[in-house]
Formats: structure tokens, sequence, C-alpha cells
């Protein structure tokens, strides 16, 4: 128990948030480990260039694959949306990157390194991972945050959380940055969750982001400040957004469709309009909810 207990502060600290995600990194730890060789990558030299090749995923005990030979190059600092229908694998995807799961073939490169070689910590250091559904633990706000990084100062905490438009609501508090939440403590809204976790990221500050955009409607204050403190979060930063709402990824420069079929399209919005294909035909549907 005392070694599972270790385990879990390690992945505390390494910022990933989403309860469930979190119990599920729990139970699979055991199957991902490190190569006896294991390289750690020094997080400020990753440049997150992210490489897919031929890659098939299926989940244990599933016979069918959700990924099948799957190849693509993101780019050091490229910002990419990933689209498609409900079961698509998108989530999946995206979870093979940190290594939550392993591939079943192919390899996945992260600066031309297999990420089986690298250190598992030093591989998720790099990662930031915002998701919809927030988890922040019962203690103070100032804990929440340093979540991110424990080695933090009380000043760079304050730093990450004015980056990500939270400090305002956290000095309106009783306590500030010292209010409790949680339980017993102050209930915050679903958009002020939301900021604390991003400022969880900015403390972390990963070469790579992975944005699972957030499907419940928030209040529209709420949602264009969170817009605001996401697009600075991604600036320099290789960034895949899981959209579901294509309405907020027309201004993006390859927008990736993935179906049950595997990539079918990529492109910008326009572009994929004119081949009148997957996209086009998900765009005519827009106001349809795509998950
Ligand atoms: P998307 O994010 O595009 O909606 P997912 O990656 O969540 O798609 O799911 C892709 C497929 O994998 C779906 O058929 C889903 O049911 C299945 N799946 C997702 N997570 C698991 C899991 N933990 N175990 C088994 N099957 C899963
Ligand atoms: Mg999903």
């Amino acid at each position: 128990p005392i070694q599972k207990l270790t385990h879990m502060s390690t992945q505390f600290q390494e910022g990933i948030t989403g309860f469930q995600r979190f119990m599920e990194i729990m139970n699979l730890k055991p199957s991902i480990e490190n190569e006896p060789n294991a390289v750690t990558l020094p997080m400020e030299e990753v440049r997150g260039e992210i490489e897919f090749k031929n890659v098939s995923f299926r989940y244990e005990d599933h016979s069918s694959h959700v990924l099948e030979n799957m190849s693509l190059h993101i780019r050091p600092g490229e910002y990419v949306a990933l689209v498609g229908p409900s079961g698509a694998g998108k989530t999946t995807f995206c979870s093979l990157i940190p290594r939550f799961y392993e591939v079943t073939n192919g390899e996945i490169l992260l600066d031309g390194e297999n990420i089986c070689r690298i250190d598992l910590q030093s591989l998720r250091r790099c990662i930031g991972i915002v998701q919809q559904d927030v988890y922040l633990f019962a203690g103070t706000i100032l804990e929440n945050i340093r979540y991110g990084n424990p080695g933090a100062s009380d000043e760079e905490i304050i730093k990450a959380a004015k980056h990500a438009n939270a400090h305002d609501f956290i000095m309106s508090l009783p306590n500030g940055y010292h209010t409790s939440i949680g339980q017993r403590g102050v209930k915050l809204s679903g958009g002020q969750k939301q900021r604390v976790s991003i400022a969880r990221v900015f403390l972390k500050n990963p070469p790579i982001l992975i944005l699972d955009e957030a499907t419940s409607a928030l209040d529209n204050e709420s949602e264009s400040i969170i817009k605001e403190s996401l697009e600075e979060l991604a600036k320099g930063r290789t960034t895949i957004v899981i959209a579901h709402r294509l309405s907020t990824i027309r201004n993006v420069q390859r927008i990736i469709v993935l179906t049950e079929d595997g990539i079918m399209e990529q492109g910008t919005h326009d572009s994929l309009l004119k081949r009148n294909g997957v996209y086009s035909h998900l765009y005519s549907r827009q106001f349809e909810t795509i998950t």
C-alpha cells in the first residue's frame, strides 16, 4: 500500500487533472514501466515534435483496433485540432502520448525518441493536460495550483494564476490564495475551477499541451475568459486540441479529421469545406453535438 501511495503522489505531482483519469492511471501503472536504460529528457530542451509512425492500438480484452496503422507528424510548436465523431478515438490518441496506454504496434516519437525509451516521469513532465472535468482536491487554492509544480514559490503561483485570468477572482475570495476549497470550503463555479486548472499548467510550463475542450456549456463570460487563457497557454507550445464545437477552431492552421476508419482529412477550415467530405458533413450539422 505504501508503494501505491508513493506512485499516487508522483502522479499527483505530474499535474494530471481529472479524477477519473487519475484512477485509470493508478490501475494501469503496473503494466507501464521504464525500460532498463530509459533516457531522461531535460524539459527545457524538448522541442515538442510528435510523430506517430504506423501506430495501431486496441484496448486490452478488446478485439477491434481503435487506431490502425496511423501516421501523423506534428511539428514543434504546431497547433492542431482533432475533430471527429464520438468514438473515433480522439481521446485515445491523446492518451497514448503520455503513455497512459502502450501502443499495440508501431511507434510514437517525441523529438525523434521513441516514447517507450523515455523515462516515464520525464515524459509526463513535458505534457500538460487541460480536461473538461477538472479535479481539484480539498485544500487551499494555493495548494491546488502548486500541484502543477511542487517546487514552485508563492510568487510563481500568483504569476501563473494571473496568466490564467484567475488572480482577480482568487483575490476576491475570503482568504485569497489561502481560501480552502472542496468539501468544507468555498465552492467554485465551473469556470473558476477551469481557471485554477489552467493556472496549474502555466506553472508546470510544459512544451506540449493537450486540451480536451469542454463540451458542457459555461456561461458566456467564463467561456471567453477561458478561451483567452488557453490561447495564452498554447503560445510557444506544441498543442493538440480536441474540439467538440467546430466554431471554435475556424482559424486553426491544421484540422485533423479522425473517424473510425482513421485520419480522413487534414487542412484548414476553408480547404476542408471545399473538399466536401467528412468535415464539411460534420460542419453542416454544426449545431448537433459532437463529442
Ligand atoms: P473519442 O474521444 O473520439 O470520442 P475514444 O478515444 O474515447 O473516442 O474512444 C474510441 C473507442 O475506444 C470507442 O469505441 C470507445 O468505446 C473505446 N474505448 C475508449 N476508452 C476505452 C477503455 N478504457 N477501454 C475499452 N475501450 C475504450
Ligand atoms: Mg473523447
